[in-house]
């Protein structure tokens, strides 16, 4: 069965071939860690975990690298305003590096929390910095790039196309900018790669043009050129990279190699809120944490981010994803009650459901209407333990740990203790210290005609619904 994916480079979905053999190299923009990722952020990641998994399951193996933003993202992508990990040291009063690490370990954190595959190889920036440095050099030797006061701009009149990403009218742009043009800049669009640290600035390195630092784009074609060669496979990002740190990125490496750094380029839409954009900088977001206080859980969150195609937008709201939380749960409850029964399924139904499962999941990723395949196998009215195989077999692209479905209904049932029950509990906890055996037993009594079992343990008590 033929793997279709969009290419935003080509406005197609185009039939996918890895470039080389059976393995698919891929780059993927990972976080600036200056704060704590968003959940729109995370969308991101969700549709690169899906992209992995899918492309596994059409029997590739992957290499695939994510970078971490350590420097040089400056507030603005027209290269201005403060870098990002400064300022935030600066507002926490910390060392940048310290920074760093304290956010890249909780975006782990989260990430394992919603079951996304971590890639091949994580590229930090700050760890690449002789790359990017010779990045630049091949870049000024090949006449691509020449140095200012303040930085060394890449040229972009020297391309034969640019941009080739975006729709971006560049005259148009110009003649309605209204911020100045550095006027040392040979093209209004000529970006900085490599940037002379101001005297206060912490994060700068030794170079030919004195202490300094890498500009953002920089960073990805040095690093995935590393890794992946001068051409590889898929790249992805979101889609506020397309005008600039991709077009930018694109630039770079034609200068440095001639070839378009990678063969497909997959956006991922944004996730809003309130119908607008959900950003750090507008102040709207929300992380994971946020969401499992109103009992939202991680991969509930997952869950909601596969009601709709990555390449749409998708609104979040805490009722949508409150509903999303039910989903999940019935979907547990659907596979465990497979798990129990042993109804007999033709193989015939198993591998038609499989094929179809597939189809969508190959026609660039439609999570949608995966969804509608595995709803129809839960709610099969045939109990059946193949049907509990079949939704193990889908996990494999779903990646909401369905296997563990009996453990997460277990401890949900614990958490959602009616408000009268868990009462009563506490007031049997206390007639037993008080060793008012008769008071206890009534309790118990009472809660067994409110439908819940309740054991004393070694431990204390443990409470079941009947
Ligand atoms: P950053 O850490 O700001 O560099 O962003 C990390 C990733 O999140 C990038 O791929 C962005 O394109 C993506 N991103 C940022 N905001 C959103 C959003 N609201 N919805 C979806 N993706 C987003
Ligand atoms: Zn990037």
């Amino acid at each position: 069965m033929s793997l279709t994916l969009y290419n935003t480079l080509t406005r197609k979905k185009e039939e996918f071939k890895p470039l080389e053999g059976n393995e698919v190299r891929i780059y993927s923009c990972g976080p600036t860690v200056y704060s704590f990722a968003h959940i729109g952020n995370f969308r991101a990641y969700v549709f690169m975990d899906t992209l992995r998994r899918v492309l596994q399951a059409n029997q590739y193996t992957l290499k695939h690298v994510m970078n971490i933003t350590d420097v040089g993202h400056l507030e603005s992508d027209s290269d201005e305003g403060e870098d990002k990990m400064e300022k935030a040291a600066r507002k926490e009063n910390k060392d940048p590096y310290e920074i760093a690490s304290y956010y890249t370990d909780i975006f782990f954190r989260d990430m394992g929390r919603l079951n996304i595959e971590k890639p091949e190889i994580i590229a930090k920036a700050t760890e690449h910095i002789n790359d990017m440095l010779e990045f630049v050099n091949t870049l000024i030797e090949k006449n691509y790039a020449y140095e200012t006061s303040k930085a060394i701009y890449f040229d972009i009149s020297k391309l034969d196309h640019y941009p080739v990403l975006s729709n971006r009218n560049l005259e148009d742009q110009i003649a309605g900018a209204r911020v100045d043009v550095d006027p040392e800049k040979r093209n209004p669009y000529d970006f900085a790669v490599w940037i002379k640290a101001p005297e206060n600035h912490i994060m700068k390195w030794e170079s030919p043009w004195g202490l300094s630092y890498p500009g953002w784009h920089l960073e990805c074609s040095a690093m995935g050129r590393k890794y992946l060669g001068d051409q590889f496979d898929i790249h992805t990002g979101g889609v506020d990279h397309i005008p600039t740190h991709h077009e930018n990125e694109i630039a770079q490496s034609k200068g440095a190699t001639g070839k378009i750094p990678a063969k497909r380029w997959m956006h991922v839409e944004f996730l809003q809120v309130d119908g607008g954009k959900m950003s750090k900088s507008l102040g709207n977001t929300y992380t994971l944490d946020q969401l499992q206080e109103k009992g939202i859980e991680p991969l509930a969150y997952k869950l909601f981010c596969y009601t709709a195609h990555y390449r749409t937008k998708l609104n979040f709201t805490f009722e949508s994803a409150q509903s999303s939380q039910k989903a999940l749960n019935r979907l547990r409850e659907g596979y465990v009650a497979h798990t129990k029964a042993n109804e007999k399924v033709s193989e015939e139904e198993i591998e038609t459901y499989k094929q179809r499962f597939l189809e969508a999941v190959n026609d660039d990723l439609n999570m949608p209407l995966a969804m509608g395949i595995v709803w129809e196998v839960v709610r099969n009215q045939t109990k059946s333990n193949q049907f509990a195989n079949l939704l193990l077999a889908f996990d494999k692209i779903l990646g909401l740990d369905i296997k563990n479905a009996q453990t997460y209904l277990e401890k949900e049932e614990k958490i959602e203790l009616p408000e009268e029950i868990a009462k009563l509990l506490e007031e049997r906890k206390i007639a037993r210290e008080n060793k008012n055996w008769a008071e206890s037993d009534r309790i118990r009594d009472e809660l067994k005609e409110k439908g819940y079992q309740v054991k004393d343990t070694k431990d204390g008590m443990s409470i079941e619904k009947m």
